[in-house]
């Protein structure tokens, strides 16, 4: 989360700050700011809000300074508002980070008694006054290296200083960081993505790393503060997929290109001609697991609860899932049998990456399911099935969670084939309906004048409920929660059969609720549950590949169809129109869709 640009330069830098914090904001948008430094100056400027309000307050065009750093931030100590907005500055430094500095509360106590005067809420603003104290009696590389070992938490941070203005201080733990190379400059930012309209080249930062970037030279430390060489990396330019196009929202773009995601997921991973799964290089022998433990966060947790269902039932492994935060500090048995595989869409997830981590000291096998290959999770895995979904913009998943289930959903079925769990034919079968998994999503997305229709009953009511079985569960879980992202509406997901346990007395008179009732082994069980809650006064969406003349039941408010598809493939199908519901009934509020009230992708702290 927050997003952190740092240019130095022989030229004026504050036009490529702002448009590198533009493409950030996806990664936090409360606040904005930038500092540079000009005639022995620190320049700062900050607002509450997006980017365009800090064009908007200040005469930036008339920032002037060959060295910058900019931030936009997703607060986590203190409110949003100008004046915890980053960078944060003393007379002599001037900060961004990202990230949490647990021990803020007793630096802050040590700092005041040394005479320091503190202006924000903030936790990063310890960082500003601890280097201060420290170059006091430190060389530059010393007093970073003294700082670093005072903070407890995590950051990545971008640092300039008054009296040594030809550079800027990169630091890096548990918060990624990149360096960035171009012609006469140089370039520090949170993700390759703020610097790919600069440069291809880059450099990450290793956790305990920090850097030196001068317009035209970049030097490396390890944390005791000794010079390290590190690789430079070449990254392919795709830049039509960082546009928005002819599209009115990236969410909107992502949720059409699903059939392309699945059709470039299937390449990857599925021989066509020889009806043939391969995952190469994988790295343990079929009988080295028994068990399997997937562990994820928000949409990447759903992906793992879809995937249980599928590993189960194709390779008969015990499967278990965890959402990350939980796994990182429970007591866990951990087994030398077990995969444990880690789903994230950026890669750099906090807590997944803390339980990858965990995993990785306890000698566990460890698998990375991530979009962003060059990412902290996919290069610390053992072994990494990328998803290869593209750049996902929108705060809110879309593509990625397809991506994702079908990589996991891949995985289980050439588990299960090779230990003799599904037999030859049905194998071959199945791969085959995988094939025509793209075109079916292609039309599953043609329901928008349906689900427009149906959206304004979402927004009026005082909750709804997502319900499923099976196969479907997690796909209930998913709708709602997308719905509350994009709609800030209270969405419950349930699996059917556990209403009558206690939800159902939160039903009444018009409430609406999603009913997802495929034509599988839970079909009847599903609409029994579904005439429970109509009995109750709800108003229901059912969403089914029966067609409309085969459903007996009565009262059903609206009725989606999707295409037919063999059981394990309906997942993929009923997702669609519950995406687009989220979608347009936050288009109907007139919310910021990409960017929903309190969130921010790549969610790296914890
Ligand atoms: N903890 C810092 C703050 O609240 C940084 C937050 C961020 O990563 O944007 O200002």
């Amino acid at each position: 989360m927050c997003g952190i640009i740092g240019i130095s330069s022989n030229k004026s830098v504050s036009a490529s700050i702002i448009s590198s914090l533009k493409k950030l904001e996806y990664r936090g948008y409360d606040s904005a700011g930038i500092a540079t430094l000009f005639e022995g100056k620190i320049k700062e400027v900050k607002s509450e809000g997006r980017v365009d309000t800090l064009e908007q307050n200040f005469d930036l065009k008339n920032l002037k300074g060959n060295i910058g750093i900019g931030h936009v931030r997703w607060a986590t100590h203190g409110v949003p508002n100008s004046v915890n907005a980053h960078p944060h500055s003393s007379d002599n430094v001037s900060i961004v980070h990202n990230g949490i500095i647990e021990n803020s509360t007793i630096l802050k106590k040590y700092l005041i008694k040394k005479g320091h005067v503190f202006k924000s809420q903030t936790d990063t603003e310890v960082i500003v006054h601890l280097i201060t104290e420290n170059l006091k009696t430190n060389e530059l590389e010393e007093a970073i290296t003294q700082t670093l070992k005072q903070l407890h938490g995590s950051f990545a941070l971008g640092i300039v200083f008054k009296d040594i203005p030809d550079l800027i201080v990169g630091a890096r733990r548990g918060s990624p960081l990149a360096v960035g190379y171009g012609p006469n400059e140089n370039y520090l930012g949170s993700d390759s993505y703020a610097l790919k309209s600069m440069t291809n080249k880059i450099t990450y930062l290793e956790d305990g790393e920090f850097c030196i970037i001068k317009k035209d030279q970049v030097l490396f430390f390890n944390e005791d503060g000794t010079k390290i060489n590190k690789k430079i990396l070449e990254l392919s330019s795709d830049d039509a997929s960082y546009e928005k196009g002819d599209f009115k929202h990236f969410m909107a773009k992502e949720i059409e290109e699903q059939p392309n995601t699945v059709k470039t997921g299937i390449k990857e991973y599925v021989d066509k001609p020889n009806s043939e799964i391969n995952i190469y290089n994988f790295p343990w022998k079929i009988d080295e697991i028994n068990s399997i433990t997937l562990i994820g966060c928000g949409t990447a947790y759903h992906s793992c609860l879809m995937a249980k269902y599928w590993f189960e039932e194709l390779t008969q492994l015990d499967v278990s899932i965890d959402i990350a935060s939980e796994f990182r500090y429970r007591k866990n048995r951990f087994k030398k049998d077990k995969l444990y595989i880690f789903v994230s869409q950026s890669g750099e997830t906090a807590d997944t990456y803390a339980a990858l981590d965990l995993c990785k000291k306890n000698n566990m096998k460890t698998c990375a399911v991530v979009n962003v290959i060059e990412s902290s999770i996919a290069r610390d895995a053992n072994f990494v099935l990328p998803i290869h979904c593209g750049p996902e913009i929108g705060v809110a998943s879309t593509k990625a969670f397809l991506g994702q289930i079908l990589i996991l959903y891949i995985l289980a079925l050439k588990l299960g084939y090779l230990r003799n769990e599904i037999n030859k034919e049905i194998y071959k079968e199945k791969i085959k309906d995988l094939q025509n998994l793209p075109g079916l999503i292609e039309k599953s997305l043609l329901v928008d004048n349906d689900i427009q229709a149906i959206s304004s009953t979402f927004n009026e009511a005082k909750g709804s409920m997502f319900l499923g079985r099976g196969f479907s569960y997690p796909i209930a879980l998913e709708g709602a929660l997308k719905l509350k992202e994009l709609s800030y509406v209270h969405a419950e997901g349930y699996p059917a059969g556990e209403m009558k346990h206690g939800p159902l007395a939160l039903i009444e008179d018009g409430m609406p609720v999603v009913v997802l009732a495929p034509r599988d082994s839970y079909y009847k069980k599903t609409i029994s549950n579904m005439q429970e809650v109509i009995a109750r006064g709800a108003k229901v969406l059912l969403i089914t590949n029966k067609s409309k003349d085969e459903i007996v039941s009565e009262n059903i408010w609206e009725t989606i169809e999707v295409e037919n598809t063999n059981d394990d493939l309906l997942p993929f199908l009923l997702t669609i129109p519950l995406q687009k519901l989220a979608y347009y009934s936050a288009l109907k509020k007139g919310y910021d869709i990409d960017k929903p009230r309190n969130l921010a992708k790549s969610v790296t702290v914890e």
